[in-house]
């Protein structure tokens, strides 16, 4: 198979479903090698059979982001199957709405270990592995709009997804001197599970009206995204066309943020 990333190593955090899934079957049907890393490992194993079927390359590893034991171990898996590792995306991540005034301690925590703390295990352990193979790699982060304009119902969300961006552009200045390159990209709303289960934990806290349908209403664009939408620029971010980019977050939104 040819393609923008063809023999390229990458692996994808929370890979077995939505955006994860979506970048995974883009990468494998451009000739790149796949590792899904997820805590779904029975979902995991189904896509990559999936991918297998379709004629690509793809393996399934069992990964906790928030445990840098999990994280390190998918890494060598990844390595000794392929050779190499190429692009890590931090992708996995999660949501848990509340009203602001209900926020506690333990509910900031537990957001903020699967969609920031992550990143940063996830980062440094890739890191290592580019240093090791000598120089080079691609780190590539799944931020959000939230990250930048903070949601009632999502505080400890858009905490954690502003951490992502802090993160991005920390570790592609701690980074550069290796030719690692750091970015982010940060959708909008995309039609995915995550979304299935935050619509009701919204209407079963009485913040319905913070829902998709009503975030989707004020896109530019006239739609809420497809994961199909984030394919082409994780692609881009993956492959060598993003060689000279480094630090930046891509927003993927239709148009949301000038609502
Ligand atoms: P999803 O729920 O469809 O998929 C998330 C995946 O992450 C699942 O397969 C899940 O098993 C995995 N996961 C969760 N916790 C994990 C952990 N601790 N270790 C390993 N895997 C874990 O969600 P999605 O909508 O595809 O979201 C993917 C990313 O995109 C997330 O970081 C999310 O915050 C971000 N995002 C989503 C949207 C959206 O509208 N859907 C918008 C902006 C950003």
């Amino acid at each position: 198979m040819s393609g923008r990333v063809a023999g390229r190593t990458i692996i994808v955090t929370g890979g077995a479903s939505g955006i994860g899934a979506a970048l995974a079957r883009g990468f494998a049907d451009e000739g790149a090698n796949v590792v899904v890393a997820d805590l779904n490992e029975d979902a995991a194993q189904a896509l990559t059979a999936d991918i297998a079927a379709a004629g690509g390359h793809a393996i399934a590893v069992k990964v906790d982001v928030t445990d840098r034991e999990t994280v390190r171990s998918g890494i060598a898996t990844a390595v000794e199957r392929y050779g190499r590792l190429d692009a890590y995306f931090n992708n996995a991540g999660m949501n848990a709405p509340m009203k602001f005034l209900d926020v506690s301690e333990s509910n900031f925590e537990a957001v903020m270990r699967v969609n920031a703390l992550s990143v940063l295990i996830g980062t440094q352990e890739a890191a290592r592995q580019f240093l090791a193979q000598g120089a080079g790699g691609k780190v590539v982060n799944t931020a959000s709009i939230a990250g930048r304009q903070g949601f009632s119902s999502f505080a400890p969300y858009s905490a954690a997804k502003a951490a992502v961006i802090s993160l991005t552009q920390a570790a592609a200045r701690a980074l550069a001197e290796h030719h690692v390159t750091v970015n982010a990209f940060a959708p909008g709303v995309v039609a995915t599970p995550l979304w299935t289960k935050l619509d009701r934990e919204l209407e079963e806290i009485g913040e319905g009206q913070n829902g998709f349908d009503s975030m989707a209403s004020g896109i530019l664009l006239g739609r809420p995204a497809d994961p199909a939408d984030i394919v082409p620029t994780g692609l881009f971010l993956a492959s060598s066309d993003s060689d000279y980019i480094t630090g930046q977050v891509i927003p993927i939104e239709g148009g949301m943020i000038l609502v």
